[in-house]
């Protein structure tokens, strides 16, 4: 039996709860949402599509459900306004999460803890302190969806398949983040031999892959500037997460945790290429990177310690 308890069932929560209704992946959905009313509306809405679905249980429940959850996924909490850093939502958001950790390690849950709320890495560091949890069963998910815009937008450039650009954005989850460039490639192609190869006619590489990394960075300050959230891409990278710990697959995914030692980077979460399976976040990988792209996950880690050095929780 699979049961996944969201906790926060804002855009993000409730987007994620219909992604994964669709996906069949799990037997039971539980939201749970200091907004009451907001959750059992969510629910109601959700429930309406059972006949459309694999059979599912879809419930707006409280702590206790918890218990025997596989993955507690966090989503609640204050979101972006127009033109703010996901960095300034650290204080509102780390005492929500201490307060979301505690109910949820009293009610005697085990499993892996999936972060989403920003700023996702303090966050996820957060709760990896709160819960007292090995640091492989807490997991942010981190540059899971900037990679995703990432490929995407290489891959319209490029005009080949999203799923065939395989590209990290590492790093913070927000400004200071990384576009491992060492690391990208097209069917094994770098992408420096890749563009002399490409039809794309009049297309300058440099000026072209920096402007593709800009559109990144700024992707979420336009869709919240347009339309107020962005949750539907995100909903789909957690339910990718979530199927990589359930069926144990150890997919490669550039998800936050807490660090040891990479690159001298320790005590912080933030994403690098990672082992995922049913241990959750279970092996970094020690990727080969450039001495620019080092130094700016160096630079992107004394951030994120700043931040985390702030709060007072
Ligand atoms: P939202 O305002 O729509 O929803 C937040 C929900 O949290 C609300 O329903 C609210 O009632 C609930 N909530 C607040 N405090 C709570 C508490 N103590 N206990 C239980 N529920 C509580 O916001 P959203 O658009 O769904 O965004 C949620 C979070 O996800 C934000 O922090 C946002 O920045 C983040 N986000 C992260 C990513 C990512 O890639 N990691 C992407 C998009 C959004």
């Amino acid at each position: 039996m699979s049961r996944i308890a969201i906790i926060g069932a804002g855009s993000v929560g409730a987007t994620f709860a219909y992604s994964l209704m669709i996906s069949g992946l799990a037997e039971e959905i539980v939201l749970i949402d200091r907004n009451q009313a907001k959750a059992e509306a969510e629910v109601m809405d959700l429930n309406h599509g059972q006949p459309f679905v694999k059979p599912l249980k879809i419930w707006a429940g409280s702590y206790v459900d918890c218990r025997v959850a596989d993955i507690v996924v966090i989503t609640a909490g204050a979101k972006q306004k127009p033109q703010e850093t996901r960095l300034a939502l650290v204080d509102r958001n780390v005492l929500i999460v201490k307060d979301i950790v505690t109910q949820v390690t009293g009610a005697g849950f085990s499993g892996i803890f999936l972060m989403v709320s920003n700023p996702v890495d303090v966050l996820t560091y957060f709760t990896w302190k709160f819960s007292g949890f090995d640091r492989q069963k807490v997991i942010g998910s981190g540059t899971v969806l900037d990679s995703a815009r990432f490929r995407q937008l290489l891959a319209e450039h490029c005009k080949v398949a999203s799923q065939s650009v395989h590209a990290y954005i590492i790093g913070e989850h927000g400004d200071s983040e990384v576009p491992a460039w060492s690391l990208t490639n097209i069917a094994g192609i770098k992408m420096k031999e890749f563009c002399p190869l490409c039809q794309n006619k009049g297309c300058n590489n440099r000026e072209a892959m920096n402007e593709i990394f800009k559109q990144v960075t700024l992707a979420a300050y336009k869709i919240i500037e347009a339309k107020g959230a962005t949750y539907y891409a995100i909903g789909l990278a957690l339910v990718t997460i979530v199927q990589a710990i359930l069926r144990n697959e150890n997919r490669v995914m550039p998800v936050s945790s807490v660090l040891t030692d990479f690159y001298g980077i320790s005590d912080l979460a933030l994403s690098v290429p990672t082992i995922v399976n049913s241990a959750g976040a279970d092996k970094i990988l020690e990727v080969p990177l450039a001495e620019a792209e080092i130094a700016a996950l160096q630079s992107s880690a004394r951030i994120l310690k700043e931040s985390i050095s702030a709060v007072k929780a």
